[in-house]
């Protein structure tokens, strides 16, 4: 990084009152400033540069994370980085796209590095993953919150749309569901976990692996695709209305995660269809292409399985091994809806 580079002003007022607290300049530079890989130009400018391939399309997506209401204050930064991000790449799995690069928008009570730190390592370790690089974002005090855009590119035509399902098409899902949700209920007091059962739900939880490869490999092959980050009944009806179908889902057909797998049918059905922060691909595709989709799993090293059908009749039906209707209603999470 050169002194070039980082030739802006430095009477920043956002964090001067705070004894231990670095500047605003300060903590741009000394943790969110690397030098530009791909980009023409990262941070230090009014407005990064970025070059998509020649004719290719790009993808932009953007997530935020606020404290309190996406994640607990005590979470470890590194993880709160490591999250911040992958929710974002999720989205750039789901289309079907080639992650690029990512601005970083923070509001933070204060400029302490023993967050600062372990956040951003975090944050760029999963960022260098997917080579994707941080070009930019803007920094103030607030309430902590993380909003990150994210570029990808698409060739003109192949990204993945929720919009694509056709009837007689296959429902697919991967990895497994429910972990996640099994954490958050178990660090709200609502469920007892053991020690090494909540860390290992922890993972699912705050640490969620975007599907970036699966991604890439479902252009040309899936008919619509959506990651999960609500709940599946909640981001399914989303598809099949963007869709214009339906779907009748085997509710024992769901790959139910490790942690959620010792518990009651009940706790899996219900972590499974309506837990929310999975971050796996749910997506639909013709059956000719389920011959592909076993070496696109050993590919990726991520599971595929079948858990359900398409159908011309708008709505979601959930039913059992036997095909018999479930009695009970699933909800996803929604912001403003008690
Ligand atoms: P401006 O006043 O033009 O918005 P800023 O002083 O906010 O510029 O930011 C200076 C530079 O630092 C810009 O290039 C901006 O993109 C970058 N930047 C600010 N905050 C962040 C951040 N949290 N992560 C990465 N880059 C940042
Ligand atoms: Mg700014």
């Amino acid at each position: 990084m050169s002194n070039r580079q980082l030739n802006w002003p430095t009477c920043y007022a956002h964090f001067q009152d705070h004894d231990v607290s670095l500047s605003e300049f300060d903590l741009i530079a000394r943790y969110f400033t690397r030098p530009p890989q791909r980009a023409v130009l990262g941070v230090g400018d009014d407005c990064a540069l970025i070059q998509p391939a020649p004719g290719m399309q790009l993808a932009i997506s953007t997530d935020m994370l606020v404290e309190g209401c996406h994640f607990f204050s005590d979470l470890n930064p590194q993880h709160l980085g490591h999250k911040a991000l992958a929710v974002n790449l999720s989205d750039l799995a789901a289309c079907g796209a080639q992650p690029l690069a990512f601005t970083l928008a923070l509001a933070l009570p204060h400029s302490d590095a023993t967050f600062l730190e372990p956040f951003a390592r975090g944050l760029l370790r999963l960022a260098d993953t997917h080579q994707c690089e941080l070009i930019g974002g803007d920094t103030t005090r607030g309430p902590l919150t993380i909003s990150i855009t994210v570029f990808g590119e698409v060739p003109p035509g192949q990204a993945l749309l929720r919009s694509g399902a056709r009837a007689g098409d296959s429902l697919y899902v991967s990895g497994s569901l429910g972990d996640a949700r099994l954490a958050l209920d178990a660090l709200r007091g609502q469920i007892h976990l053991s020690d090494s059962a909540l860390a290992q739900a922890r993972i699912a939880l705050e640490q969620p692996q975007p599907r970036i490869a699966l991604g890439l490999a479902l252009r040309g092959l899936a008919s619509s695709v959506i990651d999960l980050s609500d709940g599946l009944v909640g981001d399914l009806s989303q598809l099949l209305r963007r869709s214009q179908v339906g779907a009748r889902v085997n509710v024992d057909a769901l790959p139910i995660g490790a942690v959620l797998r010792s518990l009651s049918p009940a706790q899996q059905r219900q972590s499974a269809l309506a837990g929310g922060d999975d971050y796996e691909l749910l997506f639909t595709a013709a059956p000719h292409c389920a011959a592909q989709l076993p070496r696109i799993a050993a590919q990726t090293g991520v599971a595929i399985t079948h858990i359900g059908q398409v159908e011309a009749d708008a709505g979601l039906r959930l039913v059992d091994a036997q095909g018999q209707n479930l009695a009970e209603h699933y909800r996803s999470f929604d912001h403003f809806t008690p």
